[in-house]
């Protein structure tokens, strides 16, 4: 589950990182969960439980933000800081360095098919009420969960953002973090080194019973935590306070070279997401096209969760920015068809991969709708498609059982097919 704000002390650290404030990512709704109005996946397998929505998901926790949410005395955390508590006693998850997720978890996590297909996957933070669920430590989730949007105004340019240069920046940012304050509080070297083992170490090839009762091993706690065993809760919560105290100039010189490095990449991102600027030349993007009862067509672009609705014309017209500039192209389809574009319209149709920047024009396409008006879309009178054409769809929604909106269209019938597979792109 996700919304724009970011957490408190990660939204700190990129308003001082990036100089402005981000987007809103106002398409993303949790309450209420804007997927579960959605209609059916075609197979009916991506659909969202009610009881999870999308926090079918168990984050591991570095050291500083289980501290920060043990730290934390907000009475709406109670629930989540309970279970966190006796995640922290427990002893087979905590490390000095991180609050893991059960290995049982990950293995179905791994083998799952989609988001939120079950109950059993539920995230052990997530909080039921009456509102219809809601993040129990939604002020201090992790990067991954912060940057978990299943739509964004900016189509492409927005997930570009989020999930390819804010979550490596702050990710990086957090594991830096969590080592840095493995070197401020002393632990001894043999638990040292038996932490930084456990730190990447992935599914374990067999599972002791102790692993698959979730009960632990002490002698295996000890080892991790040596003279702070029985003190873990102490151990994370001076974390979180050392964390806090830093200034996001801190965060960025104890991230590195790395953390510097994700930083160009997320500057460059973010000015692409606070500009509308129309590239000289465009073609038409690669994207799955179906039809709707009412006449409009269902496009799926960067993401099976982010469909748009667009009129059918649309489509149609798209041959026109084959071969030309923009401004040719609008010229053309205005003189063929009588029908007008506005920028932002093409802007959107950018934004959600219905149309890419093409390097230059290309060379075969330039002869399309060259030989008089369109008898297809030609208008009697003049018309102007607004941005407010496209709109964003709850969710996919089933095609009709015939094989393309437009049989005679080579292009669209070179769309591929819905694969399954893409929306695992999407998940967490
Ligand atoms: S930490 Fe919060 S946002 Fe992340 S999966 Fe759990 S409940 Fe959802």
């Amino acid at each position: 589950m996700s919304n724009t704000t970011l957490p408190s002390i990660q939204a700190q650290w990129v308003r001082e990182f990036l100089g402005g404030p981000i987007p809103s990512e106002s398409e993303t709704v949790c309450q209420p969960c804007v997927l579960l109005s959605a209609a059916h996946g075609r197979d009916g397998t991506w659909n969202i439980h009610p009881r999870t929505k999308c926090c079918s998901y168990h984050p591991d926790l570095f050291n500083f933000q289980v501290g920060n949410v043990l730290n934390e005395t907000e009475r709406g955390m109670a629930q989540a800081r309970a279970v966190m508590e006796e995640r922290v006693n427990a002893l087979f998850m905590a490390t000095p360095l991180l609050l893991k997720k059960p290995p049982v978890y990950r293995l179905l996590y791994d083998r799952a098919t989609y988001m939120g297909c079950s109950l059993r996957l539920c995230c052990p933070y997530y909080v039921e009420d009456s509102a219809g669920g809601r993040c129990g430590i939604w002020d201090h989730r992790n990067a991954t969960c912060a940057t978990w949007f299943c739509k964004h105004t900016r189509g492409q340019v927005g997930f570009t953002f989020w999930r390819e240069a804010m979550e490596p920046l702050l990710k990086s940012l957090e594991r830096a973090l969590a080592f840095w304050c493995l070197t401020q509080l002393r632990l001894p070297e043999e638990n040292l080194k038996r932490t930084m083992e456990a730190a990447d170490c992935g599914i374990p090839a067999k599972f002791a019973s102790s692993l698959l009762e979730e009960t632990g091993d002490p002698a295996a706690h000890f080892a991790l935590w040596g003279p702070w065993v029985g003190r873990e809760a102490e151990f994370y919560c001076e974390c979180g306070r050392r964390v806090s105290a830093l200034s996001p100039w801190d965060v960025l010189a104890i991230g590195g070279p790395e953390a510097a490095l994700y930083l160009r990449l997320a500057r460059k991102a973010y000015r692409a997401l606070c500009s509308t600027r129309l590239p000289r030349t465009v073609c038409p993007g690669r994207f799955e096209v179906h039809p709707l009862a009412d006449g409009r067509v269902q496009v799926v672009g960067y993401s099976c969760y982010d469909p748009i609705a667009v009129p059918a014309v649309i489509i149609e017209l798209l041959s026109y920015f084959e071969g030309r500039t923009v401004n040719e192209a609008l010229r053309a389809m205005r003189r063929m068809t009588g029908i007008d574009m506005e920028p932002k319209l093409i802007r959107k149709l950018l934004d959600f991969g219905i149309l890419v920047e093409a390097k230059r024009p290309g060379l075969f396409a330039r002869r399309i709708g060259t030989r008089g008006r369109n008898p297809k879309i030609a208008q009697t009178r003049r018309v102007r498609l607004k941005a407010e054409a496209l709109l964003h769809l709850p969710g996919m929604v089933p095609p009709e059982p015939r094989p393309a909106w437009n049989e005679e269209d080579q292009r669209t019938k070179a769309i591929p097919r819905a694969d399954p597979r893409r929306v695992r792109r999407c998940r967490r």
